[in-house]
């Protein structure tokens, strides 16, 4: 789709209500046991301009540690899902008192920022993922990435669409404006230190970037226009398989643990599990990401292509006026 323009101004209005999600996927443990250390101690007396809603999405999940029970639940609140009255799962049932809470979603009345913290399998390293790229909050959400990318080790940031997300079914959506924190790599329903650390710093980063917006206390440096790496989704590319189905494949060597770098034609993908044969890329350059996230083995996903690109953020100025951002193409 075609860039969107640059020069529309609207006013970043001050974000108070921000809803504070983990166990969306029940077996993603550091976004789990941040929201209940939260609960039993909210060590929220700095950010005393925001009203901070922490809520575990899924206890029945969590409870037997999986995914989900009936459904994904992170796939139940695009605006047709919403909208239907088939509430016939867990899932769906908790999706609509989530959004009560958190939202509903598209009105005047949802949360200004929700954060979901998930974790993954692969190398991520700290990635914050934006949905919503379409109105001009973009502006001031890059600059809290940036914000984070000079606090947190090894910060990605994935824009995982481009365009209108009204059909987009995740959590964070709910509230006006999302962002994901995904944290990894860490085994589902496991807890790994460095991974539950850098996901808390990020969330108290991004509590500081707001409390200090608020307040107008960011710097001058802090609020300058700047140049930012950005990776932006560009489809899933699939194991490849037997005629019945079955996985003829694995990740090969050379690719695991490599996401967010660069993979160019003739490097090698696969590795073939009887031949061991190497099956090289023959597409073009792309930056993959979720390298061999177990929660998409079972839609026979290997990972996530991207294309890495450098955005240029207007300076964030203290009037709080906001730019639409130029984002590339993507075909
Ligand atoms: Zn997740």
């Amino acid at each position: 789709m075609a860039g969107t323009a640059v020069g529309q101004r609207h006013a970043m209005r001050g974000i108070k209500r921000v809803a504070l999600v983990g166990g969306t996927h029940g077996n993603e443990l550091s976004g789990v046991h941040l929201v209940r250390s939260l609960l039993r101690q909210p060590s929220f007396q700095d950010f005393k301009s925001l009203e901070i809603d922490c809520l575990l999405a899924n206890d029945l999940a969590i409870e037997v540690c999986r995914r989900f029970v009936d459904r994904d639940l992170n796939r139940c609140f695009s605006r047709s899902t919403l909208h239907s009255d088939a509430a016939d799962s867990y899932e769906m049932h908790r999706a609509q008192e989530i959004n009560a809470r958190i939202g509903p979603r598209f009105s005047a009345e949802a949360s200004d920022l929700c954060i979901d913290l998930h974790n993954t399998t692969s190398n991520f390293g700290c990635g914050i993922i934006i949905t919503d790229t379409s109105s001009p909050d973009l502006h001031w959400k890059l600059q809290l990435c940036d914000y984070l990318r000079c606090r947190v080790p090894n910060v990605h940031i994935l824009l995982d669409c481009l365009g209108d997300c009204s059909e987009e079914p995740y959590l964070p959506l709910t509230a006006k404006n999302d962002l994901t924190f995904e944290v990894g790599p860490q085994a589902h329903g496991t807890l790994v230190s460095e991974v539950f650390w850098n996901q808390r710093r990020l969330v108290f980063g991004a509590l500081d970037f707001l409390e200090r917006f608020n307040r107008q206390q960011l710097s001058d440096e802090e609020r300058s226009e700047k140049t930012l790496e950005v990776f932006i989704q560009t489809g899933a590319v699939h194991y490849p398989t037997r005629s019945d189905g079955s996985l003829r494949a694995s990740i090969a060597a050379e690719l695991q643990g490599k996401d967010f770098q660069a993979l160019h034609l003739g490097d090698p993908v696969f590795q073939d599990l009887e031949s061991g044969e190497m099956i090289l890329w023959d597409e073009p350059e792309c930056y993959p990401c979720f390298i061999n996230e177990a929660a998409y083995l079972s839609s026979g996903i290997a990972f996530q292509k991207t294309m890495r690109c450098q955005l240029t953020i207007p300076e964030l100025r203290s009037d709080g006026s906001l730019c639409n951002i130029e984002l590339p193409s993507v075909d």
